[in-house]
């Protein structure tokens, strides 16, 4: 049988965020993970035009360096690669990562935690 949760959304007052409480560990949902964000076209043809857009709007240039929480498979940041914008992944699934890793990205297999950051020298 599937396993479900009860789905209780959490509210901040001071900024609105909305976040799920934790019923399971991230490490159980996230290591081996299922999604991989390249394989939807007109998704990495809509983070295509977003890099050359925000590469305008910043001026990112090779001094700059572009972080991505999340980076899953690099469908993203792979576009910076030719406009020569450094970029780091943070992704916590080992296998999602690897094909990011695969097409140049540097991916560094972590959970957002303060340990990521000193570890992608933010
Ligand atoms: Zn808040």
């Amino acid at each position: 049988m599937e396993p479900y949760y009860p789905l209780h959304a959490l509210v901040c007052d001071g900024c609105f965020l909305v976040q799920l409480k934790e019923y399971v560990q991230p490490e159980h949902i996230f290591t081996e993970y299922a999604y991989f964000s390249a394989y939807s076209t007109s998704w990495v043809e809509h983070a295509r035009r977003y890099c050359e857009m925000i590469k305008t709007r910043w001026v990112l240039t090779e001094t700059a360096a572009v972080y991505e929480v999340a980076s899953n498979d690099g469908y993203l940041l792979q576009h910076f690669l030719p406009l020569a914008v450094p970029v780091v992944g943070i992704e916590p699934a080992a296998n999602v990562a690897e094909v990011a890793r695969q097409k140049n990205i540097p991916t560094l297999v972590e959970f957002l935690r303060p340990e990521a950051g000193a570890a992608a020298g933010v």
